[in-house]
């Protein structure tokens, strides 16, 4: 078919001569260049087919090259290709609303943005703006986006060359396997951790702070589920403080985790929620912040001091109506939970029975990790450059993985198949062995 052959009349990849990466030293790129993708599968300029079990860059959850997704978009592309933000749109209100169908109760409006980074930076705007207060809080694990407070606001090393933006305080959030707390359980380590928050913002002073910001489940940190109660608690301890709670919904948010939210798995309703890549597959670029009512009030007479050129693109906001609406018609969001409960889990819980290398397992839906360690009783993460070896070792064998620090990322996109889900359960089988 035209979208499998390979244009070799065009030998020079111009890319990486001439684009600047992101988060890389720059002189010895050599990305694998794709070509075409349908589903699951992912094809390079050579011709090899790869299972992705990366989605991209966990974005991907309807899928490689939706036929829905496409046509929404070609489809609004030939009706009206950009609209600028002060005016109407029909295509950016049914976005909006089907947004929101998936919100908790009590969420009224939503504000777009260009990606997950600027959906918090606005989300802290607006608590800033509504608390009258500075500081926010969020947690050492966790990743927020590479814009001005939202990757002072990460955790990760990224926020160290990127420290401009002030009123920012870091906590640790609850991780039984490394736990920061000498817990022995889910629930000591969820008690300790919401003590630990309690003295934090007790000491950073309650009157200061005007938002806590958390992933609902980190992501890029570990995929962190929280023990039980520990969302709660975080909600409680806000509430008592007056205190807005954020919830960023980038990566665990629409599908990931089996359920419409993260949040939905632990009936906890925050005052704002940040979303970007799963709610349109990242077909064209967008994210964006549910608002609850009271923040949205707040903004009734008083100006919203803050906007972008594409607020609301039209073919974003096309993609948007296109996945959401195939996501539901096509029981995608069922599928992922499904997947992670009869194939990805016992599966990965069967691997990591079998290999000397397998720490820890843990996640829902195709939100998954494996924490590879060099020994399983002290955890000693397993070193850079035999991950580096398995990394390269299941690219080798087919697939797209994600690999993070000394952790594997199962992450395929939701529309996965029992067949492809343990395709790919062999291949992490067969390479783990391999570098056992
Ligand atoms: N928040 C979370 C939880 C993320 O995982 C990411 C991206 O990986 C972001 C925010 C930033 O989103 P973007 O890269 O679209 O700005």
């Amino acid at each position: 078919s035209d979208t499998m052959s390979v244009d070799n009349s065009e030998p020079v990849m111009h890319d990486p001569a001439m684009v600047f990466h992101s988060w890389s030293a720059q002189a010895a790129l050599a990305p694998l260049e794709l070509v075409s993708a349908q589903g699951v599968h992912v094809q390079d300029a050579a011709g090899r087919d790869y299972l992705d079990f990366s989605s991209m860059l966990v974005n991907v959850n309807i899928g490689h090259q939706h036929p829905r997704v496409i046509q929404a978009i070609k489809g609004q592309a030939d009706a009206l290709a950009t609209v600028g933000p002060a005016f109407g749109s029909r295509v950016r209100g049914e976005a909006a609303r089907l947004i929101l169908e998936r919100a908790p109760g009590g969420f009224g409006k939503v504000f777009f943005t260009n990606g997950g980074a600027d959906a918090n930076e606005n989300a802290i705007r607006m608590a800033r703006l509504t608390t009258g207060r500075d500081k926010v809080l969020s947690t050492y694990r966790s990743y927020h986006g590479n814009t001005g407070a939202a990757i002072v606001a990460t955790g990760d090393w990224r926020r160290m060359p990127n420290e401009f933006a002030r009123g920012h305080a870091h906590f640790f959030g609850p991780y039984a396997y490394r736990s920061e707390f000498w817990s022995d359980s889910p629930e000591q380590e969820s008690e300790r951790a919401l003590q630990h928050l309690r003295r934090i913002i007790e000491a950073e002073g309650p009157a200061t702070i005007a938002a806590v910001l958390l992933e609902t489940i980190p992501g890029t940190a570990g995929i962190l589920p929280p023990p039980p109660g520990y969302l709660a608690g975080v909600r409680e301890l806000t509430h008592q403080h007056g205190i807005v709670m954020i919830l960023d919904e980038v990566m665990a948010g629409f599908g990931r985790t089996g359920a419409w939210l993260a949040l939905d798995n632990y009936g906890v309703v925050p005052d704002l929620i940040t979303f970007a890549k799963g709610v349109n597959s990242g077909y064209v670029p967008v994210g964006g912040v549910m608002i609850s009512e009271p923040i949205a009030k707040a903004f009734d007479e008083r100006v919203f001091p803050g906007g972008l050129t594409y607020s609301g693109h039209p073919l974003a906001m096309g993609s948007i109506v296109g996945a959401l609406t195939a996501m539901a018609d096509e029981g995608i969001v069922e599928n992922a939970a499904r997947i992670g409960t009869e194939v990805l889990g016992p599966g990965l819980a069967a691997l990591a029975e079998e290999s000397a290398l397998i720490g820890e397992v843990r996640g829902l839906g195709v939100f998954w990790a494996m924490e590879l360690v060099a020994d399983k009783e002290t955890r000693a993460p397993l070193p850079a450059d035999r991950m580096a070896r398995i990394k390269s070792g299941l690219i080798g064998a087919g697939m797209l993985p994600f690999v993070q620090d000394n952790r594997i990322h199962v992450v395929p996109p939701c529309v996965i198949t029992d067949d492809e889900a343990r395709a790919g359960l062999a291949i992490y089988r067969e390479v783990l062995a391999a570098n056992a």
